[in-house]
């Protein structure tokens, strides 16, 4: 999946929605996870996502860079879980290969 940022401002100054997980659940994933080796698919849920849906991952060599990257902004956080999940989704879809057209 590839990821818009508004900006690296907003980057910055956001932090993590407690307990959402929206970003662990909505996005594909292409590289290997432990316990999912062959990535994730869209709208399923990390197998390394706790019960509080945090990540077990955290600080941990083995987490992929994909994660690391993806850092909370107001754009796709939105203002609840829903919104967040909503707004991953439909750039998931956005981004999949037999939507981007080259031109
Ligand atoms: S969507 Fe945003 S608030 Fe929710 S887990 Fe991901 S970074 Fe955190
Ligand atoms: S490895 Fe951690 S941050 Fe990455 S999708 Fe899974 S739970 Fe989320």
């Amino acid at each position: 999946m590839t990821m818009f940022f508004p900006s690296p401002v907003s980057r910055e100054t956001q932090t993590c929605r407690p307990e959402c997980g929206a970003c662990c659940v909505a996005p594909s994933i292409n590289s290997p996870i432990p316990g999912m080796p062959n990535g994730k698919p869209a709208n399923v849920r990390c197998v390394q996502l706790g019960i509080h849906n945090e990540c077990l991952l955290f600080g941990q060599p083995d987490r992929p860079s994909f994660c690391g990257g993806l850092k909370p902004n107001p754009e796709m956080c939105g203002n609840s879980r829903q919104e967040a999940l909503l707004w991953l989704s439909l750039m998931e879809a956005a981004t999949r290969p037999d939507q981007v057209s080259e031109k």
